[in-house]
């Protein structure tokens, strides 16, 4: 296994800086519209469905599946990018999959959120791992 990668500090604006701030107590929190009840991601106040703000946090169970995924082998460290749809929520977040053989990943694949750092203190990158 190699040595934990340090990912690079995603920018963090006044929408996010909620769902950012969480990620540092290992939370993955999606965006809820009560209004038409549905999940989105990435995080906006504005639902994108129905157009309502009456939106708020709720916090993944952190499994999930692998929905599709594309391992880059030509950088010069390999490294797997996919969707991962989130269990109970019914949408997938791209996100990148650590700790495991590449050759060996799958679509429908379980996976579990694995939190990893990155160039910030202040934040930390959702990744998932297989289950
Ligand atoms: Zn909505």
């Amino acid at each position: 296994m190699t040595e934990q990668k340090i990912f690079p500090a995603p920018s963090v604006d006044p929408e996010t800086k909620e769902f950012w701030a969480a990620t540092n107590e290992n939370k993955l929190l999606v965006r809820y519209c009560n209004s038409c009840e549905s999940y989105h991601h990435y995080p906006r106040t504005i639902c994108p469905h129905c157009g309502s703000d009456d939106t708020s946090y709720k916090q993944a169970s952190g499994t999930g599946t692998i929905y599709s995924y594309s391992v880059m082998r030509r950088a010069k460290e390999p490294y797997a990018i996919a969707y991962v749809t989130l269990d109970g929520m019914g949408i997938s977040m791209m996100t990148n999959i650590i700790d495991c053989d590449f050759d060996a990943l799958e679509i429908g694949q379980s996976v579990k959120l694995k939190f990893s750092p990155t160039t910030s203190d202040d934040v930390r990158l959702p990744t998932f791992t297989p289950a």
